[in-house]
């Protein structure tokens, strides 16, 4: 059987600099594309325009292209595809997987209050799940929420973290599209990556739950659901979630300290990869040697030791 070529990604939104944590994600998701003779596609995830800029797309395309992480074709902007967002929302409503809500915020807050006086998670409750949209109050412009399945699991088969298995019971019928026609982030992303062909999800371990809420956007489209690899986080030295205190985290950084980009590569692979006992290796053979399986399942921790000197620069 051929198999279809590898298509991987790197999302990252345009909100700041290309961070340690970003960069190692476009580095593994890079390595492995090459590895497999796949490509590697870039998408910008601008649809928060508030803390978009333009700016940090800049440094985002300037980081990657300093470490020498070359991607396939043009960046492709998810809020220049909100039109289709908002179109497979409409096609899952007509499908039956999904439906309009009206209910307004005050109750909203009733059923949460309902739910937590019940000692249940303050979720939606379904209420317009199986209601005639001809009951909808006038003037309401309607949010689009997903059927979560109401029994069984959703398992999440991860090439880090092995099987990982959520109740849907967990699971509301979450928002796919707002009442002003824009995609929420879990759907944008499902429709994307569909879109787009990609096969390989490598990312932060922090969208492990959103994974199993995109499953059910998938499972209802019936589109086939790519492969993950959710990494870890990278921990300070002292084990807490990095952060700046812990030292520079832009890749300018080390830039602006005269670190050559292979040596940047070879330090953001040890975080969350390794081969054997090998501390120093080509970007040639990392490509060679890389596999999903050989990713870390414990939290990198970050020795900034030799970068204290310009620790609080970015
Ligand atoms: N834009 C998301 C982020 O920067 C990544 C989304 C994804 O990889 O699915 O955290």
């Amino acid at each position: 059987v051929a198999m279809s070529q590898v298509v991987t990604r790197f999302a990252p939104s345009p909100t700041g600099y290309l961070h340690i944590g970003g960069a190692r994600t476009a580095l593994f998701s890079w390595a492995f594309a090459q590895n497999q003779g796949g490509k590697m596609l870039l998408r910008i995830e601008d649809t928060d325009r508030e803390r978009s800029t333009e700016a940090a797309v800049t440094a985002l395309i300037d980081g990657l292209k300093w470490l020498g992480l070359d991607w396939d074709g043009e960046p492709i902007s998810q809020f220049g595809r909100a039109s289709r967002h908002a179109e497979v929302a409409h096609e899952l409503v007509k499908m039956g997987h999904a439906y309009y809500c009206y209910c307004s915020p005050e109750e909203l807050d009733q059923m949460r209050e309902e739910a937590r006086a019940a000692g249940k998670p303050p979720r939606y409750n379904g209420f317009w799940r199986d209601r005639d949209p001809a009951e909808a109050p006038e003037g309401v412009k309607p949010v689009i929420r997903i059927k979560a399945p109401l029994s069984g699991e959703i398992v999440v088969h991860d090439h880090v973290q092995g099987d990982v298995v959520f109740k849907t019971e967990n699971l509301d019928d979450f928002i796919i599209l707002r009442s002003d026609g824009t995609p929420t982030y879990m759907h944008a992303v499902v429709v994307d990556d569909h879109d787009m062909g990609v096969t390989h999800i490598i990312r932060g371990d922090d969208h492990l739950t959103n994974a199993a809420r995109q499953i059910v956007i998938y499972n209802a489209m019936g589109w086939t659901v790519p492969e993950m690899a959710h990494i870890p986080l990278i921990h300070g030295p002292d084990g807490a979630k990095l952060s700046k205190r812990h030292g520079a985290l832009g890749v300018e950084a080390y830039r602006q300290m005269g670190y050559l980009p292979a040596a940047v590569r070879n330090y953001l692979a040890r975080l969350g990869w390794s081969h054997g006992d090998d501390e120093i290796f080509s970007t040639e053979q990392m490509v060679e040697w890389f596999s999903l399986e050989a990713l870390n399942k414990g939290a990198a921790r970050f020795d900034f030791v030799k970068l204290e000197n310009i620790n609080g620069h970015y």
